[in-house]
């Protein structure tokens, strides 16, 4: 397996956990852009929502009602942001579905 984070999911490659399920696994983020930043990834492999079809629903929706969960556990009561970076242009550098949870500071709008 050469996915970066299908080996972290496995605990081949070590991760600070934030969270754990049946269905999806998040972690922090090594690189950290915001005082809270944790990285939600499916258990399945998917290289990125570009690949997911309707039977992902399910997932889909778990891993954004499990990152509203963690922002309510890290008290991010002043406001937060999920991304989900897809493709070349959308700045994805890693090929496994993931959503970003970022919070714990004021966020810019537009994005870079
Ligand atoms: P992307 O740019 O693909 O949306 O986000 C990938 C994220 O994974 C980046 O924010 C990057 O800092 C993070 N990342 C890359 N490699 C590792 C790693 O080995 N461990 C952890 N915890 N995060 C990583
Ligand atoms: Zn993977």
């Amino acid at each position: 397996m050469s996915c970066l984070f299908c080996k972290i999911i496995e605990g081949s490659i070590p991760s600070t956990k934030v969270h754990e399920d049946e269905l999806c696994y998040a972690f922090a983020d090594i690189n950290p852009v915001a005082p809270t930043h944790v990285i939600l990834v499916p258990r399945e492999h998917l290289a990125s929502l570009d690949d997911t079809d309707p039977d992902h629903g399910e997932m889909l929706g778990h891993l954004l009602l499990t990152a509203a969960e963690i922002a309510r556990k890290q008290n991010l009561t002043n406001g937060y942001r999920i991304v989900i970076n897809t493709g070349e242009d959308g700045g994805q550098t890693v090929e496994h579905l993931h959503l970003h949870l970022l919070g714990g500071r004021e966020l810019a709008w537009p994005p870079g």
